[in-house]
């Protein structure tokens, strides 16, 4: 099975638990502890009939899980910006990390002082500060609350997946539709 149809279980809340493999997806749509959310456009055969996989899905029964504090590592930088570099914003699948204060100027190697970005605007960087090279980060860089782990997560699913990881960005989506439709209404009133 391709490591592209895993599919992203989520919590009764919307909050990602983890990604399973399109088996156990599957598994858990047939014995009804799960339902569909969103089509991953692929399908599987089984004995009986052709399947469509999921790409998320979501547990029926609420799944309380410990706290446990994002483990810190380049992957997981990677993980946390969505492979998007955070300097000109482009997806990248093969990013590398850059240390916003230069680790030749003290910069630390944490959550706060490091970030995902492309070959080119790391190189454009280079060991300078974002002052010196007038750069700017498209947000400030945190400790995530949570990040979900899994080696069946690849960059072209988080890109997918990543409206689910970053609900803020959705919350602007419904922001921005709100304030194009309530444009509308007094345009036509
Ligand atoms: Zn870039």
């Amino acid at each position: 099975m391709e490591a592209d149809q895993s599919v992203l279980l989520l919590n009764t809340t919307f909050e990602p638990l983890t990604v399973v493999t399109a088996r156990r997806a599957l598994k858990l749509l047939f014995s009804k502890k799960a339902q569909s959310i969103e089509d991953g456009g692929a399908y599987i055969q089984t004995i009986r009939a052709k399947v469509r996989i999921p790409s998320v899905i979501q547990i029926v029964y609420y799944i309380k899980k410990p706290y446990l504090a994002p483990k810190f590592s380049k992957r997981s930088v990677f993980i946390r910006d969505s492979f998007n570099c955070q300097y000109c914003g482009r997806h990248n699948p093969k990013p590398t990390i850059d240390h916003i204060i230069p680790r030749s100027k003290g910069g630390k190697t944490c959550w706060n002082n490091v970030v995902t970005a492309c070959h080119s605007c790391n190189n454009k960087k280079g060991d300078r500060s974002l002052k010196e090279a007038g750069m700017r980060l498209i947000k400030e860089p945190q400790d995530p609350k949570f990040l979900v782990y899994s080696a069946l997560i690849s960059p072209a699913k988080i890109k997918k997946w990543e409206r689910y990881f970053h609900p803020e960005k959705q919350v602007d989506e419904v922001f921005r539709l709100d304030a194009a439709i309530t444009e509308k209404l007094s345009l036509e009133s």
